[in-house]
């Protein structure tokens, strides 16, 4: 059995990579924040794929939670180690800058940023000494082009996808390989608040994705197939910019 952890699993494009996952023969622990019910619903669908799966609860931007979470799990499981990681847990909290108040900044680069950072680090030594690991971050259009009103969203995507680059010249001849995926505008909870129709005329495929859509390619990233692509960033933007 091979482990793979996606953060942020419970709803969405996690959801959905979870799902994924589990089709390709993984057991996925699935994190979630704090909504338990979701997270549920995430491991009955990894089930009815005939994989495994359970639920790992902790918040991205708490260190000390993530230790003491992950230690355990590592504890119970000595002889396994988390080949897949998927950093996709995220938030957004949209402002000008100019009205911005120092928790739209902080909360939005410790959840999407910062977390990233607590959880590669601490996953990482076990895919260096086994010679392989795969790391998918979930970045986005937000942090390749910038929008306004996400300068903190836009500044903490766009610091992910630098680390993803310096990551994977660190780790690179370990035999572990570090992407990230940029999702444009896709159908979950984060975009329930925008107007697809009118939005979709700026999007030449005409309309908004599917988390199945982004699912696709983190598992290919997250597969033995992407075994020579290591610091890449891939939209999945409907066209919308690359
Ligand atoms: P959703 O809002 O639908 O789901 C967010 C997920 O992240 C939930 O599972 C939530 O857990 C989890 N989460 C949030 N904060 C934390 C935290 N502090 N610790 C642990 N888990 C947390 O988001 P999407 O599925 O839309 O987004 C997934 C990723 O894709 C994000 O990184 C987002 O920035 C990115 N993205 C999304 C786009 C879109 O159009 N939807 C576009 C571009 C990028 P819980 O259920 O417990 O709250």
């Amino acid at each position: 059995m091979k482990y793979a952890l996606v953060t942020g699993g419970s709803r969405g494009i996690g959801r959905a990579i979870c799902v994924k996952l589990a089709e390709m023969g993984y057991h996925v622990l699935i994190n979630y924040k704090s909504n338990i019910d979701e997270a549920r619903k995430t491991l009955d669908l990894v089930a009815g794929k005939g994989s495994t799966g359970e639920l790992i609860k902790f918040d991205v931007t708490n260190n000390e939670e993530i230790e003491v979470t992950l230690n355990k799990w590592m504890e119970n499981n000595k002889d396994k180690y988390i080949e897949v990681l998927v950093n996709n847990a995220g938030i957004r909290k949209d402002v000008l800058l100019i009205w911005m108040e120092n928790e739209h900044w902080h909360d939005v680069i410790n959840t999407n940023l910062n977390g990233v950072f607590y959880i590669t680090r601490k996953l990482l030594k076990d895919m260096l000494v086994n010679k392989y690991g795969r790391i998918v971050n979930v970045v986005s259009l937000s942090g390749i082009k910038g929008l306004p009103g996400q300068v903190n969203y836009s500044a903490a995507k766009g610091g992910v996808i630098a680390a993803t680059k310096a990551l994977a010249q660190e780790i690179g001849k370990k035999k572990v390989t570090v992407n990230a995926v940029a999702p444009g505008f896709i159908k979950t909870d984060m975009t329930s608040d925008l107007n697809e129709s009118e939005l979709k005329n700026m999007i030449p495929l005409n309309r908004f994705g599917l988390p199945e859509e982004v699912a696709e390619v983190v598992g290919f990233l997250a597969s033995e197939k992407s075994s020579y692509v290591t610091g890449e960033v891939i939209s999945v933007n409907g066209g919308l910019y690359t």
